[in-house]
């Protein structure tokens, strides 16, 4: 298949959850996830109108960041304290800030570099099941209190990764949302679904899918 064949296949299943959960697909952001894909094909993408790429390490993604200046890369992967400043520098958003040091960390050096970066707050609301980062349900307070509300770096939302097979785990994290929302008298931003589960992740509601394979196909 083209690149041109399966972004219009996604386009198919996302327009069909959409009328399943009686949403209006433009609202639904398809994020293409471009890790270790070669810039060509992120080229390609950006031919047809996509300017914003996930990436999942802060070395590869700075230097498609570098080698292609006029496109957004959002850090979808797991951030160290001392690649902190190379993400800032790289990335238009971070999408993984998942505890209170970090979000020192990432106030400090915004502050230095004088940069906005909008995150996103990564929860795993399964504990032991991913391992793949995120703050949990309790460590919530903690965290938006380093974050401060700062204008450098602006709350976006949410963003999980269930364990797979588990389709009431986004149903979880909405509710999150919800719970958050009211709290913080803030709209937020759900990042949840990927190639296997974009579906259950739109019913649920998400605002954001982050698709790798299904849009670029395998990874080297
Ligand atoms: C790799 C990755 C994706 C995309 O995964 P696919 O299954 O290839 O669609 C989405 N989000 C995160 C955080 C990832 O690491």
């Amino acid at each position: 298949m083209s690149l041109a064949e399966r972004i219009e296949a996604l386009r198919g299943r996302i327009a069909r959850a959409c009328d399943l959960a009686g949403r209006d697909p433009a609202a639904v952001e398809l994020l293409p996830v471009s890790k270790k894909q070669p810039l060509a094909l992120i080229r390609e993408a950006a031919g047809g109108g996509f300017l914003r790429f996930g990436e999942n390490y802060v070395q590869e993604g700075t230097a498609k960041a570098e080698a292609a200046p006029d496109l957004d890369f959002l850090l979808l992967g797991p951030l160290q304290r001392n690649k902190a400043k190379a993400a800032l520098q790289s990335f238009r958003e971070i999408l993984t800030l998942d505890r209170p040091e970090l979000a020192e960390r990432l106030r400090h050096l915004a502050g230095e570099l004088e940069v906005i970066r909008p995150v996103w707050i990564q929860v795993d609301l399964w504990a032991e099941a991913t391992k793949l980062g995120g703050c949990a349900d309790a460590d919530l307070p903690a965290l938006l209190d380093a974050l401060g509300g700062d204008p450098r770096l602006p709350l976006q939302g949410l963003m999980a990764i269930p364990p797979p097979g588990d389709a009431s785990a986004f149903t979880t994290v909405a509710a999150l949302r919800q719970r958050l929302q009211q709290d913080l008298g803030l709209p937020l931003r759900l990042s949840m679904g990927m190639s296997g589960d974009l579906e259950a992740a739109i019913a649920a509601g998400s605002d954001q899918i982050r698709i790798g394979t299904a849009f670029f196909g395998e990874r080297a």
